[in-house]
């Protein structure tokens, strides 16, 4: 039989073995270990991405970041080595982009979100070289701290595209450490620093932006919001970006630099948008307290791809998976749906070498830390938990299926 005559047929298809497609699959096989489950999932190496800000910053091994997809996938979910090409949900099917067809009774879709370098002209061809970087891909993140390492002085600028976009304080995050390592080398007097964000804020919860924009002014890092960059010229080693003045006229301003730290546009994967399944935005249309789709029930989605309506992280698909998993299950049983998800969310912010300021969030930017701490302080136990803390409990608890229930709450009710 050859690649495209083969037929397949699961129990449960999982799209993406990314952070939410293991998780999922690992937590639904440790409760139901009887369940057929197949995860689609082209690449060979999973990548633990929220480490890439300290790769960039040079606190952390490249090498700790990745791990192969075989021992990061659930020994007894069937892996199909490929990608997906389309969804037809009407008859419960996929194509592979091999052009196999896999059938199933119930699909989880986690594919992630795509990085959209060829959003910014220039920028495929200048990235990797002459001081541009990125901290968004595994290939990028170790130039960035070759360029800080290099860096003697001059114009550095960190770009954040408009939403959205995933983990939406890595692009001020790799400002701060790099401020901090210029400031630490006695770099700083020589260097001007500029923040430039698509986004009309520095952040999108209103509570935290005063507390930030006191880090950037500390450092002297220039705060240049609605400048959305649209082309890189690395001949001239030129930015340039586009924003739109008081009386609404779009026009366009060049920023020479010495360093450039890019964060790419980002979208819902083509094959996701082109789908039945995508929303009138392209993300998978769930239901946003279920994650059940909103048309075809028997299909669910999380992470990234998902339309759920909150800062798009790891820590938010450790609450997603659970919600998940309990409606798929409670679905197979013929039973309610009654796990719900409150948006919580998380972001990091590494403000310094060995400072975090630990913003927890839910639905309608609600503040909600899980422990007794002020989420607005510059905390070291938070730098501990996101460097040494965090990433061991991703591989041996997360993606294992584990699911310790680490309650947070609301601020303000
Ligand atoms: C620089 C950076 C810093 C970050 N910092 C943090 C942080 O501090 N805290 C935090 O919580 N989060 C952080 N994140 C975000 C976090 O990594 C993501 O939100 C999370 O990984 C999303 O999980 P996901 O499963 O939706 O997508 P991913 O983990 O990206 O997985 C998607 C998977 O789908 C696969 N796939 C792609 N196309 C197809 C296809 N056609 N068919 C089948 N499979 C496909 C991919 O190969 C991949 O394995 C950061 C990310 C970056 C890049």
């Amino acid at each position: 039989m050859n690649a495209s005559s083969q037929s397949l047929s699961h129990q449960v298809v999982v799209v993406g073995g990314g952070t939410a497609g293991t998780t999922v699959a690992a937590s639904l096989l440790r409760q139901r270990p009887e369940l057929d489950v197949a995860v689609v999932e082209p690449s060979e190496v999973h990548y633990y991405q929220p480490a890439f800000t300290l790769v960039g910053g040079g606190t952390y091994d490249m090498d700790s970041t990745r791990r192969a997809q075989k021992e990061t996938l659930p020994e007894t979910a069937t892996w199909i080595h490929a990608g997906v090409a389309s969804f037809e949900p009407n008859s419960n099917l996929i194509t592979l982009e091999d052009g196999r067809q896999v059938q199933y009774e119930h699909l989880v879709v986690a594919p992630g979100i795509k990085l959209d370098w060829d959003r910014v002209d220039g920028l495929r061809e200048a990235l990797g070289s002459n001081g541009v970087c990125s901290n968004y891909s595994p290939e990028t993140a170790p130039y960035t701290w070759e360029c800080l390492r290099q860096f003697r002085g001059g114009n550095a600028i960190f770009t954040q595209p408009p939403p959205p976009l995933k983990c939406a304080g890595a692009p001020q995050k790799i400002a701060y450490l790099a401020a901090d390592h210029l400031r630490r080398n006695n770099l700083a007097p020589e260097s001007n620093l500029q923040f430039y964000s698509g986004a009309g804020a520095l952040f999108s919860v209103p509570d935290f932006v005063p507390h930030l924009q006191k880090v950037m002014d500390r450092y002297g890092i220039g705060v240049n919001l609605g400048h959305d960059l649209v082309a890189v010229d690395a001949e001239r080693k030129v930015a340039r970006f586009a924003t739109t003045d008081s009386n609404g006229e779009r026009t366009e301003i060049e920023q020479p630099y010495d360093l450039l730290h890019v964060t790419p546009h980002q979208t819902a994967p083509d094959f996701v948008k082109q789908s039945p399944l995508a929303n009138a935005d392209g993300w998978v249309d769930v239901d946003k307290g279920t994650t059940q789709h909103t048309r075809y029930p028997n299909v669910f989605s999380l992470g990234d791809a998902s339309s759920l309506p909150t800062s798009k992280t790891a820590a938010a698909v450790r609450k997603q998976a659970p919600v998940t998993v309990r409606n798929l299950l409670a679905r197979m049983d013929g039973q309610a749906l009654s796990a719900q998800y409150d948006g919580y969310t998380s972001c990091p912010l590494v403000t310094a070498y060995g400072k975090v300021m630990l913003a927890e969030f839910m639905y309608d930017g609600v503040v909600t830390p899980t422990l007794p701490l002020s989420p607005f302080s510059e905390s070291r136990f938070y730098w501990v938990v996101k460097k040494h803390l965090l990433p061991p409990f991703y591989w041996n608890q997360m993606l294992r299926g584990k699911e310790p229930d680490i309650a947070h709450k609301p601020l303000k009710s």
